[in-house]
């Protein structure tokens, strides 16, 4: 028997693991601290029980309680943070390394949280924009729809980030209704175990949504079929080596991957060795350098300096690095702690002794160095290293060695072709920084860096006040680069949901697509009663429920009213001649005016359900409106989305969409837009 805990996967509901295997040591003492679990996981069992029981607890909730559940879990991790906090020290990370983790990954379950509310519909089925009209006459149309897709996503994961490398994934597939199997990486995968059982013990977990395997994947791979989804992160050769499993190919199962990842910052030309821009770009590079000991996908990995600078740029990264205490990361004055693991250590040193081959040691490097803490001598750390490179023109070197550790080469470029060109010799990275003062710069090298880059970051004095680094993907942004770095995407808002979604476009009646969509589609079937839309509670009121209004005649004193109103004397309302000689040949009404006069018309006055207009979408003036145009209203429910919110007052609602037509006597479109608007609910 062990005498140290042996983590456990969370398999079909249970927690799964009584005999030991595999010892996993302090990265900081080399102790043995926890052991992985030899008992054999049923993952037949396991795949089966994300498709029928994850599937269906999944389902029964929609886009908004999903969300809703995103924000119950996030804030629980939050409110047991301190029991990750202390796990998270274990795997050599140091309290400003384990936020990112801990919190960066609750934050980006708040942030999906909040992204699916505002973004998503009721329901499990996104339409993707408006219906295309496919006939001459509106009796057919086209469009999209995103469906949750009826697999199993299979998240395997790298060792540097164990919490947040878990949510970010499973947030978004989570929003969107698939259920998923988490593999982490087995150095770190004890601080995964406590994230899960967290997860599990805040009773939000829907069942089935979450497995966990501790431990290798066995057959998992091979009983995908093509409605699953395998996203990786960790190293290009791994990636390369699953994305061909025979069985995901023939299958066509996706495979999104994270690699390796050479990313660069460039310091421009125009930023001189006293302005802010220059400091900003040491303090950055340092800190991409220490900060989870160099164990971070986007770190720098290259430092691309204009020749005249290299020697102050590197006095001054030198001097900061010095300051960096190295050791137990438990202990209060240390800045960088210890590498995830042995092998790790192993893994680093070796890649450093290959750059070597074509660099020169600026400082750090292989000599021994100061450790705070006791037992350290046993653990694995690495001290910060800064390398030059000899020549940054030449094959191979930090352009294609990657020692994922405290570790950077700075090399000198003659001009910014130059630069752009070195930073290209990556093949492919999650982000590159550029930091300049001169916005003619970034106009011209941004575009030449995004072909290579996933993400790029601009850094000047301006955007330092408040950006969130060079290496912090963002839950709203897109993270994942082309090439080397592995050709994926995740993150990106919305779109990193849509993954998990199968796309399909359909074809029909508008009002066959109106009731696939549940969204109104102009020409499909309206429903008009006696009863004016705006009476009715939110629950009543169905998709399609209209209202067609009286008629009023635009008039001169309308145009003329509304000008003074509004202050708005623009020539085309008021200057008879300059709009004589304009291409509508005539005064016209103010759209604005137009836009008030529907809502004239179509506006119930009295109290009711309807508590708030909040904003318009999609507004456009399609015909001009001279004076003696009579126009009249269409309104129509077209959406309803149900967030669970209530007014500040107390009162449940929802949020209405309505479809605006504003027509003239010739039933010609002269306004289209939708409104959006709160309406009570009856009940809670
Ligand atoms: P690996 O590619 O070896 O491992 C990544 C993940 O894949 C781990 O969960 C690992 O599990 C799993 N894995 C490995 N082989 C298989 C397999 N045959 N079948 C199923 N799963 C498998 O990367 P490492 O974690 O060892 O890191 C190595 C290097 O990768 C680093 O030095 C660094 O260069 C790069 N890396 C890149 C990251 C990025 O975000 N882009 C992050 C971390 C590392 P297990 O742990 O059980 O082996």
């Amino acid at each position: 028997m062990s005498n140290h805990p042996i983590l456990q996967s969370f398999i079909a509901g249970q927690w799964l693991g009584q005999q030991a295997k595999q010892s996993l040591l302090s990265p900081i003492t080399g102790e043995v601290i926890y052991t992985t679990h030899s008992d054999v996981i049923d993952f037949g069992q396991s795949i089966d029980f994300a498709k029928t029981k994850g599937r269906k607890s999944m389902l029964a909730m929609d886009f908004q309680t999903r969300a809703s559940c995103l924000r119950d879990l996030g804030k629980y991790i939050l409110e047991h943070k301190e029991s990750l906090y202390e796990i998270s020290a274990l795997t050599g990370a140091t309290r400003a390394d384990s936020w990112v983790d801990i919190e960066g990954g609750a934050g980006t379950l708040f942030a999906y949280a909040s992204m699916g509310r505002r973004e998503l519909p009721s329901g499990n089925l996104i339409h993707e924009g408006d219906a295309i009209p496919l006939g001459r006459d509106g009796h057919f149309y086209g469009s999209h729809i995103l469906v949750p897709r009826h697999g199993v996503a299979v998240h395997i994961n790298a060792f540097n980030f164990p919490i947040w490398g878990m949510l970010e994934k499973f947030a978004a597939n989570f929003i969107a209704g698939m259920p998923c199997i988490v593999k982490p990486a087995t150095s770190t995968s004890f601080l995964t175990e406590a994230c899960v059982r967290l997860m599990q013990q805040s009773g939000f977990l829907p069942e089935g949504s979450l497995q966990l395997v501790i431990g290798r994947t066995g057959d998992l791979l091979d009983r995908l079929d093509g409605q699953d989804i395998v996203t990786f992160t960790g190293s290009a050769a791994t990636a390369a080596k699953l994305r061909v499993t025979p069985n995901l190919i023939n299958n066509s199962v996706p495979f999104n991957a994270e690699a390796d990842s050479l990313n660069c910052a460039i310091l421009a030309p125009d930023v001189s060795v006293d302005s802010p821009e220059f400091d900003l770009f040491v303090k950055e590079v340092a800190r991409e350098m220490t900060a989870k000991a160099g164990q971070k996908c986007t770190a720098i990995r290259r430092v691309l300096v204009p020749e005249n600078h290299i020697e102050a740029v590197s006095e001054r990264l030198i001097a900061r690095l010095a300051k960096v205490t190295v050791g137990d990361p438990r202990i209060n004055d240390v800045r960088m702690g210890a590498l995830a693991s042995h092998d790790q250590q192993r893994d680093v040193l070796e890649q450093l002794d290959t750059l070597l081959k074509t660099s020169s040691t600026l400082c750090g490097g292989t000599d021994s160095f100061e450790l705070v803490g006791t037992g350290t001598d046993k653990g694995a750390f690495c001290q910060p290293t800064l390398l030059l490179s000899n020549d940054p023109d030449a094959e191979g070197g930090a352009h294609d060695i990657e020692a994922f550790g405290p570790i950077s080469t700075l090399m000198a470029y003659k001009d910014l072709d130059h630069a752009v060109l070195l930073a290209a010799r990556g093949k492919g990275s999650l982000v590159s920084t550029l930091v300049t003062k001169d916005p003619s710069v970034a106009a011209v090298v941004v575009p030449e860096l995004a072909v290579w880059h996933g993400r790029v970051h601009i850094l000047d004095e301006q955007a330092a006040k408040e950006s969130t680094g060079h290496g912090s993907p963002l839950p709203m942004l897109k993270h994942g680069g082309p090439g080397r770095a592995g050709g994926g995407e995740e993150l990106g808002g919305i779109r990193g949901v849509t993954h998990y979604m199968q796309r399909a476009a359909i074809q029909g009646s508008p009002t066959m697509l109106g009731a696939v969509t549940k969204e109104f589609v102009r020409g499909g079937a309206t429903i008009e009663t006696e009863v004016h839309p705006f009476r009715r509670y939110f629950e009543n009121l169905q998709i399609g429920e209209s209202l067609v209004t009286h008629r009023r005649t635009v008039t001169e004193a309308d145009i003329v009213n509304f000008g003074c109103l509004s202050g708005d004397h623009f020539y085309m309302h008021f200057d008879d001649i300059a709009a004589r000689e304009s291409q509508f040949e005539q005064r016209i009404a103010h759209g604005y005016f137009v836009l008030s006069a529907a809502a004239g018309l179509f506006v119930s006055p009295g109290e009711g359900p309807v508590l708030a207009n909040y904003g318009l979408d999609n507004l456009r003036f399609i015909t001009p409106v001279p004076i003696g145009t009579t126009i009249r209203a269409r309104l129509t429910c077209k959406r309803k989305i149900d967030q669970g919110k209530v007014s500040p007052k107390g009162e449940p609602q929802g949020v209405v969409v309505w479809d605006v037509q504003v027509t003239n006597q010739d039933d010609e479109l002269v306004a289209s837009y939708d409104i959006l608007t709160l309406v009570k609910k009856q009940s809670n």
